[in-house]
């Protein structure tokens, strides 16, 4: 809104500057306009009410490998060939004339290639008026009735407006009556036809909520920006007799002598940092007829122009500024308020911008093709301008948005800057000519419609009480009706106010004088009329004082009225704030039954995970209790075993020191050969050495041994060898019923049990070997028993052979040993895999080799054999001893 200087009054706040923070998108809107022709390819479909999709010419296509697909743009509307102008102006433009109505600026403007239908668009063809002549027509069917005299505002030069006193305007209206030449009312004016029928009356519109206590006055100016030079369109050349530019009709004079060429103007900032036209003239119009009648002459002027100059009109863009001032009545509602302050001035821009093509697209040629560039530039400027906008809205940055470089934007800044609504049609051809021209339109459109605006802030009401112009009408009719009701009608044969005041008068004396004498009838009558008169001046001054009272009661009505509004408006703030307290709560509430139907349905998915968990607690206690129950069970059960194995342990106790006695005692038994064995070997030797001398002499087992271990082995295995084998030896001669053995078991073997128990027929057992029994067999057995590695005893079977001695004796040479193990098969195994190495991984030397040496000794190898025949038997590892 474009506010007067600002100053303090008493009866209002003052304006204060938009802090509004809230934003609306520029709103952009497609328009398709129909094909030229039937025959035409087209480019563009419209697929739903806010979007057309764009598909590549067939040519296009075939140029760029099909690169080109199917493209979709979006917006806020999309306005179908069908779209009539009226729906297009109550969606596009209405909302835009309510704002200005109600203080608010607006920006409106139309964008598209040459041809699309911008200034059909915008200004319309016979017939179908466009968004123009719509809004002027709208806003005089909304204002019509409220509008100020002619003259009352007053433009004041720096884009300001004056509410000019009652006198001056009268002076200003009587001053242009006298020069123009043009019939005052419209309806006998002659209308263009040009024009004439662009809105049907049934079209009418009309803005809501019109303040009916303000005056209101259109002002309109319509400027050209050429080649970024700036043109107004209707400045009154001042008539020039001796090269007149128009003639009376408007219509251009053909020589071109006469063409005197518009000037440019400039732009300028007002104090409230609005961007405005210098020097540009701003037509007070009164209806929309005169207004639309001054656009035309302005449309007429430009076409002349562009003739003339030889200039392109799609290369130019065209905006009309519709100004809307408007003030409060004054406190009796009669005339305007004089106050600078109170007077509010919105506007209204309708922008018919140039064709957005590039230069190329055109025949430009010299001169031509300058301006086009420039044409260009100011379009491309515009396309930075909102880049730049978006750019710092979108990423919060602080870029210079370079109004400044053309004039179109230059003009537009405030609208960018400061607030209002901006709204921008864009229309486009469907022809497939148009195909990449359009593409760029329908890019710039996109981003556009990124970019905001701030949005324009309400009024603030000026302080006086509502109502005031229907008061004052109320009361002036009321008046005549009263003046009427006294006195009747002033022409008419009834009495009227006016006749009964007359008289209520004292009758006049006859006037008629009598004769030059006559010296009482003048007198009398001076006399007559000097009492009339001091009773009309006693009725004035009773008038006057009735109608001050009247006023003072008015005035105090007025400001009881205003308090009582004031009040009023208080109350509504109050209830404003209750109301929003009241929303708050209420979303407060929403937000808190939300919460509790989240935690209800949080207890709702706890109560079922509990009730589950607690099923399971039930089931894992009763496992638990069976579980308990075994381990009870269990417990009883190894008490039961522990008895057992205590009873087993004992027992095996007992057998293990049975065992071990056992062991011992072999152990001795062991010795005890050993130390036989050299006895024997002693014996030999002595034999040997005594052999010549006591032949017959028979060797005696040493005393020792009889004496010390009888009760324990009463006959070691005495092999009696008489003298050291001999070879050959002569064998004794077989009886005929085969060999005879001798079987000696010493008395300390233990009786195994075992089932394979050598069993030799014929055999002399003996418990210790004698000569006599030698002699008497060929065969010797020895059962040895040893304690094996596995803590078994091993009974070893010793064979030889008994030949004779030189010396008569008997020698038993050992040929063979035959041995028998035992198993117990539960611990055969597991010994068997850890007797085979040592503890440190080498086979452990056993102890068989004493038996082996102990026999060794007096046994003669057989001939042939490396090794002896108990080697042969034992071919495996011996295991280690327990
Ligand atoms: P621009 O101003 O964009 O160069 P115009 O408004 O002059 O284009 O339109 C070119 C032609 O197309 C005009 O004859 C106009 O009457 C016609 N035209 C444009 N839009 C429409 C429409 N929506 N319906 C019918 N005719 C249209
Ligand atoms: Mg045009």
């Amino acid at each position: 809104m474009i506010r007067q200087a600002k100053g303090k009054t008493p009866r209002r706040p003052p304006p204060k500057k938009p802090s509004n923070t809230q934003k609306d998108p520029v709103g952009v809107y497609c328009r398709v306009r129909p094909l030229g022709a039937d025959d035409e390819e087209c480019c563009i479909e419209v697929i739903s009410n806010t979007t057309i999709q764009l598909h590549a010419p067939d040519g296009l296509k075939a140029n760029r490998n099909g690169e080109f697909k199917e493209t979709q743009y979006s917006f806020k509307k999309v306005f179908g060939i069908k779209t009539t102008q009226r729906e297009l102006f109550e969606d596009v433009a209405k909302p835009l004339v309510e704002d200005l109505i109600h203080c608010k600026n607006g920006l409106l403007f139309t964008y598209g290639v040459t041809g699309s239908g911008k200034t059909h668009t915008m200004t319309g063809s016979p017939g179908q008026g466009g968004l123009l002549p719509r809004s002027l027509d709208m806003i005089f069917n909304s204002i019509g009735p409220y509008q100020a005299k002619r003259y009352v505002f007053k433009p004041d030069d720096k884009n300001g407006m004056e509410v000019q006193n009652q006198v001056d305007a009268l002076l200003d209206r009587q001053k242009r009556d006298s020069q123009t030449t043009v019939p005052k009312t419209p309806t006998t004016r002659r209308i263009d036809p040009e024009f004439a029928d662009m809105i049907s009356p049934e079209e009418a519109c009309k803005a809501d909520g019109v303040d009916e206590d303000s005056s209101y006055s259109v002002f309109v100016s319509y400027i050209e920006i050429y080649n970024n030079y700036i043109y107004d369109l209707l400045e009154e050349t001042p008539f020039d007799p001796i090269k007149p530019k128009w003639n009376g009709a408007g219509t251009p004079l053909r020589n071109n002598t006469e063409f005197i060429p518009p000037q440019s103007k400039i732009l300028r900032e007002d104090q409230n940092h609005n961007m405005y036209v210098a020097g540009c003239t701003e037509v007070e119009v009164k209806s929309t007829e005169e207004a639309f009648e001054v656009f035309w002459r302005g449309q007429k002027k430009r076409r002349i122009a562009n003739t003339q100059l030889n200039r392109e009109s799609s290369r130019s863009h065209s905006v009309f500024i519709i100004k809307l001032a408007q003030a409060p009545l004054d406190a009796d509602g009669d005339n305007v308020l004089q106050d600078k302050n109170q007077v509010n001035v919105s506007q209204l821009c309708l922008v018919d911008l140039a064709g957005s093509e590039r230069t190329s697209r055109t025949r430009a040629e010299g001169s031509r093709l300058r301006e086009a560039g420039n044409i260009n530039q100011s379009l491309m400027t515009l396309r930075t301008c909102i880049e730049v906008l978006r750019e710092n809205q979108m990423c919060g940055t602080n870029k210079m948005v370079p109004y400044r470089d053309s004039k179109v934007t230059h003009l537009f800044k405030n609208y960018f800057d400061g607030e209002g609504k901006v709204r921008m049609v864009v229309c486009v051809n469907p022809k497939a000519d148009d195909y990449e021209e359009t593409l760029l339109v329908m890019r710039f459109a996109e981003m556009t419609q990124e970019v905001e605006v701030a949005r324009p802030v309400d009024r603030p009401i000026c302080g006086f009480a509502a109502g005031r112009r229907q008061r004052n009408q109320a009361f002036k009719e009321e008046l005549t009706r009263r003046l009427e009701e006294r006195g009747g009608p002033v022409d008419g044969e009834s009495p009227t106010v006016l006749n009964q005041l007359l008289q209520s008068f004292p009758p006049l004396p006859p006037c008629e004088i009598s004769g030059p004498n006559d010296d009482v009838t003048l007198p009398r009558l001076i006399e007559a009329l000097e009492k009339r008169h001091k009773i009309r001046q006693m009725m004035i001054d009773e008038y006057n004082k009735t109608g001050n009272m009247l006023k003072s009661v008015l005035q105090e009505q007025d400001s009881n009225i205003l308090s009582k509004e004031n009040f009023i408006q208080e109350q509504r703030g109050k209830l404003g704030e209750k109301d929003k307290m009241i929303q708050n709560q209420k979303n407060e509430i929403d937000r808190l039954e939300k919460k509790s139907k989240m935690l209800e349905y949080k207890i709702d998915i706890l109560q079922k995970t509990t009730n589950i968990y607690e099923e399971d607690k039930r089931s894992l206690q009763q496992e638990l209790e069976s579980r308990e129950q075994r381990l009870q069970r269990e417990v009883s059960e190894k008490r039961r075993m522990e008895a057992r194995m205590q009873g087993i342990v004992t027992d095996a106790k007992l057998k293990w020191e049975k065992e071990c006695e056992r062991r011992v005692n072999a152990k001795q038994l062991e010795m005890q050969n050993k130390l036989w064995v050299k006895d024997e070997k002693l014996k030999q030797l002595k034999a040997i050495v005594t052999e010549g001398k006591a032949e017959n002499r028979q060797p005696q087992r040493p005393s020792r041994e009889k004496d010390k271990v009888p009760a324990k082995r009463s006959a070691s295995p005495s092999p009696v060898p008489t003298g050291p084998p001999v070879r050959p030896l002569h064998r004794r001669s077989h009886s005929a019923g085969g060999e005879r053995w001798v079987d000696h078991k010493p008395t300390t073997n233990v009786d195994l049990d075992t089932v394979l128990q050598p069993n030799i027929p014929n055999a002399i057992k003996v418990n210790a070997p004698n000569e006599k029994a030698l002699s008497k067999c060929d065969k010797y057995l020895l059962t040895h028993q040893e304690v094996a590695s596995d803590g078994e005893i091993q009974t070893k079977l010793i064979k030889g052979e008994v030949f004779k001695t030189r010396g008569g004796g008997q020698s038993v040479q050992f040929t063979d040993i035959e041995t028998l193990k035992q198993e117990n098969p539960v611990v055969a195994s597991r010994k068997r895999r850890s007797s085979e190495n040592g503890p440190d991984g080498e086979p452990v030397e056993s102890d068989w080799t004493d038996v082996e040496t102990r026999c060794s000794v007096a046994v003669e190898m057989r001939a042939g054999s490396n090794l002896g025949p108990g080697y042969q038997h034992h071919g495996y590892p011996k295991r280690r001893k327990p």
